[in-house]
């Protein structure tokens, strides 16, 4: 048989700090995989360059000259982790028979890499990595993942808790993960809807080797808010029993208004009117902005923009010379 080629994909948001050490490490393993003969030596570390503003490109330029198995993606522009991610494999899939993806900053273990490359030589065509703790999150990291586990858990979207982005897919399970065309992406909620043999591998989380998190509390927020949102309808139904139980409240009120009115002492209700008016006003507003939340996203997939643009692909031209020369030919 044939081995494997396997495609590691790394993307990269200013990375220059850690990418001479990540590669390093990651073309070590690469390299050492190659030796052992568990894949093909037409395996390749693809890095995707998410629009960095810093020298994380010309890194990769420069590790492009140092060595075969290096090569690289420039985005026009910052498409985001996850789009980083999808055109890494899409463009890798074409002549990978397996695909890792993994963080640049090395949080993820990658000594990991040779037992995923293990079950998938076994048969598995998804293997998922999965801390096995966090201590080296900032207990508020810690406590904002738990809670949107299991929020998300709670309104019925399936989740490997503690899985991020560090992945084995196999040539056909990322070819049914590209037949997911939407535009909102949310990753690790797709993979669970694949199917196909799954295995799961525990390691330890790192602290980043060096530089800072491109992952803010901000984005952080719009990714979970993107997870809820692109996966379930679930706070839509929220507001609608939200607002029957406040209509039900609110026929009390009238009942108890009408008895006050009888009796003649309506100006008491100045305080119950004034607070039921501004509560409702919230209500109302927090409904119609999450009701603006699903109709922005079905705007976004509408419109099917592209979700990544691609300025430079060294890996395709490396791959395939003669057949993009001739496309540029008859392009003239
Ligand atoms: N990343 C990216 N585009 C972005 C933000 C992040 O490609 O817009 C990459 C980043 O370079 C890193 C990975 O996604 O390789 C995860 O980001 P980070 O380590 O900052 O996130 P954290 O581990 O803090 O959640
Ligand atoms: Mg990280």
């Amino acid at each position: 048989m044939n081995k494997a080629r396997l495609t590691i994909i790394v993307p990269c948001y200013n990375e220059e700090e850690v990418l001479p050490e990540s590669s390093k490490v990651l073309g070590g393993i690469l390299n050492q995989l190659i030796q052992k003969n568990q894949i093909s030596s037409a395996s390749k570390l693809l890095f995707v360059d998410d629009g960095s503003k810093d020298k994380t490109w010309e890194i990769i330029k420069g590790l492009e000259k140092q060595a075969a198995i290096f090569t690289g993606i420039k985005f026009s522009r910052n498409f985001g982790h996850q789009n980083a991610l999808m055109a890494g494999m899409k463009t890798a899939a074409a002549t990978s028979d397996a695909v890792i993806t993994i963080d640049a900053d090395l949080q993820d273990d990658p000594n990991v890499i040779p037992e995923m490359v293990m079950k998938f030589n076994e048969g598995s065509d998804i293997v998922l990595g999965v801390r096995n703790d966090r201590t080296t999150d900032s207990r508020f990291k810690r406590w904002t993942a738990e809670t949107f586990y299991s929020l998300m858990g709670r309104i019925g979207v399936q989740l490997v808790p503690d899985h991020a982005d560090f992945r084995l897919l196999s040539h056909r399970a990322v070819n049914a993960l590209m037949r997911y065309s939407e535009t909102n992406l949310f990753l690790r909620g797709i993979i669970p809807q694949l199917g196909f043999p799954t295995t799961k591998l525990y390691y330890q989380r790192k602290p980043r080797f060096a530089g800072k998190s491109k992952y803010p509390f901000r984005k952080m927020l719009a990714f979970a808010m993107d997870g809820v949102t692109s996966f379930s309808i679930a706070p839509i139904k929220a507001i609608l029993s939200v607002g029957i139980v406040i209509s039900v409240i609110s026929l009390g009120m009238m009942l108890y208004a009408f008895i006050k009115g009888l009796f003649g002492t309506t100006v008491d209700g100045w305080a119950s009117l004034m607070t039921s008016l501004w509560f409702l006003g919230g209500v109302q507003l927090i409904g119609i902005s999450i009701v603006g939340e699903y109709v922005g996203k079905i705007f976004a997939e509408v419109k099917h923009r592209p979700r990544y643009i691609i300025e430079t692909d060294d890996y395709t031209v490396a791959q395939r010379p003669a057949v993009l020369a001739q496309q540029q030919r008859v392009r003239g």
